[in-house]
Formats: structure tokens, C-alpha cells, sequence
């Protein structure tokens, strides 16, 4: 029997409608602060959908181009001001960010109550140690977490096997997946054997950024997958000349996987959603307090 898919797009537009219900109990309009640096189209492609998804939901936005060549100061002395804005209850850094700015520094300015995107050292201190929350936890890995969670997925117990180990992704959710009770294996680029690691995993989450990597032989049977990867591939037949696949080789593990993410539809849309929850949660958090 083929794989079950994991539809990411309808669990994201519950969660969207979620969001927009919380936001309607609340006095004010929870705020996002979106701050860019440079020209980069992906990532103003990326704020732009922000933007749209925050505006649906009922949340309001407040974006900050700054240019290319800007200083780390200003950059720093921005996020300062939106720290001190009772109207910003999130506020998001586009990365990357050009190299005369210190993402540590720079990421390590925003008030850990507003870091939505959950990047500050002290809330993936949190999420690091036992006994500890975050005040947010970090969006694409929050979103494979739900996913899981929204599919009826058992987490606790299970041999969890992560490809990546970068920052923003893998790390995180790895961190989770441990929170979660998971025995937990990360594979990176000094993994001598990847598939021999994934053979014999529960879940699999692949954030490598490398093509259908991941073979179905790779795979043991009925495994749940989770495919965060992105990577554009040609394709004459496509009007745009290319497609974007995963990290995992989708129509050849389908057959051996119990559950899979596609690629489009699967983990990306959840990454906004679990923003805009992690911005009305700020919200909520001003007004309980
Ligand atoms: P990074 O490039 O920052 O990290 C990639 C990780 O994969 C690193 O840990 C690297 O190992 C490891 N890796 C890369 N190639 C190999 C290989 N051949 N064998 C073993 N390990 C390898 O990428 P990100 O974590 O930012 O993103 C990963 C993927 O997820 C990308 O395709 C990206 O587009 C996508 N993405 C999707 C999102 C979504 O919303 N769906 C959000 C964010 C990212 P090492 O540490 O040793 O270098």
C-alpha cells in the first residue's frame, strides 16, 4: 500500500483559522515586525507571504527594509526600537543578512518575549536543556513537530533519525523530537553511512538541501517521513523551467513509507502558520500579563 500523504497545506490552513479565532478574542491586533536587509528576492519573496498570511489572519505588520551596505549599529538600534513598541509583539529578522552583520549579535538584540522566529541563544539554550520552554520555539522545526503531532504520529519512544544539523532546522528539531522523547540520531555531513543510520528510524527528517537524496532502500517500511528540504531542479515541461523537489526521493519511498510530507505542500506551509501562532502567543502572553 502506498504511503499516506501528510497534507501540510490543509493542517496549516486549520492552524491559520486557529490563529485568526485567537486574534478575534483579543482586544488588539497582534504585531509583527519584519525586518530585511538588502535586495535578496527570495527572502523579500519569503516576507511578502508573511505579510499576506499576517494580514488574512487579522495580525498587523510593520516592515523595515534596510538597505545592503547598513551598519550592524543600525540594524541593532532598529531592533531595539521594536523591542521597546508596545504595538510589536514579534519581531522577525530575514536571514541571511549580509556579512558586515553578526547574526549572533544581531539575532541576540531581539527581546526573547518577541523572538518569533525562536533564534535567540537563550530560547535554543532552553529548548536545549531539560526542565527548561523557550518563550518560542523555532517555525519550519515547530511545524514538522505539528505535523507529526496533527497526523497521529507517536512521538515518545521512537527511533527518530534527523538529516542536518543547521541552526534554524535540523538542530531544532532534533531538540524537539529529544523533548519529545524520542531516541534521536543526527546525520551531517561527517556521517560516513546516512542510510545505514535512516534504516533503521521510526521518523526521518530530512533538512539537507540536497535533491531527492534519500532513497527508498534507504528506508524502513512503514517509517513516517518528513521532508523539509527545497531545491529547485530543471524542467523543460514546467512553464518556469524548473520544480522544486525535497531532500527525499518522494514517488520511490511512497512505496515502502507509511507516511510521507510531499514537496511542494508538506512542511513549507506550516512555517507561517506556526509564525502567525507564535506571534498571537506573544500577543496573548502582553495581555495576560
Ligand atoms: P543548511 O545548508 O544550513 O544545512 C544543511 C545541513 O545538512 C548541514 O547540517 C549539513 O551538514 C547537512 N548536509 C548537507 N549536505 C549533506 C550531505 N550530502 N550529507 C550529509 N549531510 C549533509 O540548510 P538548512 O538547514 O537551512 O536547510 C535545509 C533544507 O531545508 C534546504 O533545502 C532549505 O531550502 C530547506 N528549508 C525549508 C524550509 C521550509 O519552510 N520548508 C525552511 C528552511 C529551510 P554540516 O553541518 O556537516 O555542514
Amino acid at each position: 500500500m502506498p504511503a499516506e500523504i501528510i497534507d501540510g497545506k490543509r493542517i496549516a490552513a486549520e492552524i491559520r483559522a486557529e490563529v485568526a479565532n485567537r486574534v478575534s478574542r483579543l482586544n488588539m491586533s497582534p504585531g509583527l515586525g519584519t525586518i530585511i536587509v538588502g535586495n535578496r528576492t527570495d527572502s523579500a519573496t519569503y516576507v511578502r507571504m508573511k505579510h499576506k498570511a499576517c494580514e488574512e489572519c487579522g495580525l498587523v505588520s510593520f516592515h523595515h527594509p534596510l538597505p545592503e551596505d547598513v551598519e550592524q549599529k543600525t540594524v541593532i538600534e532598529l531592533i531595539q526600537k521594536l523591542n521597546a513598541d508596545e504595538r510589536v509583539h514579534g519581531i522577525l529578522v530575514q536571514l541571511p543578512l549580509p556579512k558586515q552583520c553578526n547574526e549572533e549579535q544581531v539575532l541576540g538584540a531581539v527581546d526573547i518575549n518577541k523572538d518569533v522566529d525562536g533564534f535567540h541563544p537563550v530560547n535554543i539554550g532552553r529548548l536545549a536543556m531539560k526542565n527548561r520552554e523557550p518563550m518560542h520555539v523555532p517555525c519550519t522545526p515547530k511545524g514538522c513537530i505539528e505535523l507529526l503531532k496533527r497526523s497521529n504520529v507517536q512521538i515518545h519512544g521512537k527511533e527518530a533519525v534527523i538529516l542536518g544539523r543547521s541552526n534554524i532546522v535540523g538542530l531544532p528539531i532534533s531538540l524537539l523530537l529529544l523533548k519529545n522523547n524520542a531516541t534521536v540520531t543526527i546525520c551531517h555531513s561527517g556521517t560516513p553511512d546516512m542510510a545505514a543510520q535512516t534504516k533503521k528510524a521510526d521518523i526521518v527528517v530530512a533538512a539537507i538541501g540536497s535533491a531527492a537524496m534519500v532513497k527508498k532502500d534507504w528506508i524502513k517500511p512503514g517509517a513516517v517521513l518528513i521532508d523539509v528540504g527545497i531545491n529547485s531542479v530543471p524542467d523543460e515541461t514546467s512553464k518556469r523551467g524548473y520544480r522544486l523537489v525535497g531532500d527525499i526521493d518522494t514517488k520511490a519511498c511512497e512505496e515502502v513509507a507509511g507516511m510521507i510530507t510531499p514537496v511542494p505542500g508538506g512542511v513549507g506551509p506550516m512555517t507561517i502558520a506556526m509564525l502567525l501562532q507564535n506571534c498571537v502567543t506573544a500577543a496573548e502572553r502582553t495581555v495576560e500579563s
